[in-house]
């Protein structure tokens, strides 16, 4: 028989994607569109669900097409950008109101009035996430307040995140939403892997509107056979960041991923039981195989990549971002100067959305390289305090995955390992989401016996081992504690 390839529909914050795998991890192909962002406020993103899935088809039929039609393709995985919420006719299969995306902070207000009511606790215990605007409940709240077609439609209401938006679309009618998913909605008992009755109610939202909550992989449905000319199989579905972290085979507990795109995301696996954080961490689902979960202590850092391209395109330091690099390899050091980026306030493990950024430790010594150095070197800094917090929950790294449009950066990659003392590694092929959706479409559909054996689909990685000297180390670490410092007094 000839090749066959597992499709990837990869549906980011900003664009739409349809990549081809070969099973040994190989991309055959990359189709990809951008869609639009709605801003109809100050602080409120909104996308359109209906030119999400229009994009999302247009993307999938060239690919199939690319390989010869649905015959080449052996199953379709999904991942996606995670708590953006959506909202449709079950009769038609078309949204009644906007979806409303993950960045957005209209809810902000109703999240501080159930902080103050003492539901925050509660929350993070059965859910494992914190009372933010971020994820679905308090953003399905508003929906339901506030746009009364919502009420009217009654029992032909769907809710569903944005991976079970499509598979709605792409099935013609299945209603699910796999476990990751689902974790960030605030409605889901992470324990049971069920939708928790209690703040359901405190959400108001209507039980028989939301999907079914499945595994990782399955055989949950077929496409409708007019979309690509024969059903394909669908049998594989995880959020963004949970499929990085299975494409970086973060399979057993402590096994560790960071993606540094335009802000950071940290997640380590801890096994079979939740673990609760009591350093502002949030607990999430891993992935859930057979019915039973894996767990993951997950971290957040707002500003990343976005610290370059703010050097780049607003003061004009660099031209490109990849030029840091040559940069801060031309001193032996920053001079002095730290930055602390908390350009959008700081997030884990801090969470001080008020907080601004500094750069300190200036002289007339500091030029443009010293300040893209202390730029860089931020992320490692970061990403220390983070690591402290992780192991002051009980989740130790011994090495580090790194992905993400910064990875690209060497001098980044083996200022992690010095700063961190761990082992850094980089997969030669860094787009880590859509390969841990390919490997659980490929468990799902019977390729791979497990996600172990599909970690094959990883490939080739780097190592950075530390090498730094100790004070070097700690005189950076005691810079970086003060400039915080002050930063966090303000
Ligand atoms: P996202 O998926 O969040 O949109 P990416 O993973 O594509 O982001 O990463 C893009 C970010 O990485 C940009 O903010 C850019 O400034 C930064 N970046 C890209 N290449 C480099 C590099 N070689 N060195 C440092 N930063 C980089």
């Amino acid at each position: 028989m000839s090749e066959r390839f597992i499709l990837v529909i990869d549906e980011g914050t900003t664009s739409t994607r349809a990549m081809l795998f070969a099973p040994d991890g190989e991309c055959r192909g990359i189709v990809q569109k951008e869609f639009t962002q709605h801003y109809p406020r100050p602080g409120w993103v909104e996308h359109d669900a209906r030119e999400i899935w229009d994009f999302t088809l247009h993307c999938a039929r060239t690919c199939v097409a690319k390989v010869g039609g649905p015959a080449a393709i052996a199953s379709i995985g999904i991942t996606n950008q995670r708590e953006t919420i959506v909202f449709w006719s079950k009769r038609t299969g078309e949204p009644l109101a906007p979806a409303i995306v993950w960045q957005d902070r209209r809810t902000a207000a109703l999240c501080a009035g159930m902080k103050e009511k003492g539901y925050e606790p509660p929350l993070q215990e059965r859910t494992g996430l914190l009372l933010d605007p971020y994820f679905s409940g308090s953003k399905i709240a508003w929906a339901m307040a506030s746009w009364p077609q919502l009420k009217e439609a009654g029992d032909d209401l769907a809710i569903g995140t944005i991976e079970s938006w499509l598979v709605w679309k792409l099935t013609g009618g299945l209603h699910v939403t796999d476990a990751t998913n689902a974790a960030r909605t605030a409605l889901m008992d992470i324990q049971k892997g069920m939708w928790d009755a209690g703040f359901l109610d405190l959400f108001k939202v209507p039980p028989a509107t939301l999907p079914e909550i499945v595994d990782c992989a399955g055989r949950y449905g077929s496409t409708s056979p007019e979309l690509f000319g024969a059903p394909i199989p669908i049998t594989g579905m995880a959020g963004d960041q949970q499929a990085a972290s299975i494409g970086q085979a973060c399979l057993a507990p402590g096994d560790t991923k960071a993606t540094y795109g335009t802000g950071a995301f940290i997640l380590t696996n801890t096994g079979a039981h939740p673990q609760p954080s009591h350093h502002r961490l949030l607990t999430t689902v891993a992935w859930r195989l057979d019915g039973a979960m894996a767990y993951a202590l997950e971290g957040s850092v707002f500003v990343a990549g976005s610290l370059i391209k703010w050097l780049r395109d607003s003061l004009g330091l660099l031209v490109t971002a990849a030029q840091s690099e040559e940069l801060a390899r031309s001193i032996p050091d920053s001079g002095g100067a730290v930055i602390v980026p908390a350009l959008t306030g700081l997030g884990a493990p801090h969470w001080r959305p008020d907080a601004r950024a500094s750069i300190s430790g200036l002289s007339f010594a500091t030029g443009r390289a010293q300040i893209v150095r202390a730029a860089l070197e931020a992320m490692a800094h970061q990403s220390h305090d983070l690591m402290t917090a992780f192991a002051a929950d009980g989740a130790e790294w011994t090495r580090l995955r790194i992905d993400g449009g910064m990875s690209a950066n060497d001098w980044l990659a083996q200022d992690l390992a010095d700063m961190l003392e761990v082992t850094v590694e980089r997969p030669a092929f860094v787009e880590t989401t859509a390969v841990g959706a390919a490997m659980l479409a490929g468990v799902g559909c019977g390729l791979f016996a497990s996600l172990e054996e599909a970690a094959a689909m990883r490939g080739e990685v780097q190592r950075f081992e530390p090498a730094m000297d100790e004070d070097t180390r700690s005189a950076r670490l005691d810079a970086w504690r003060m400039a915080l410092k002050a930063v966090l007094a303000n």
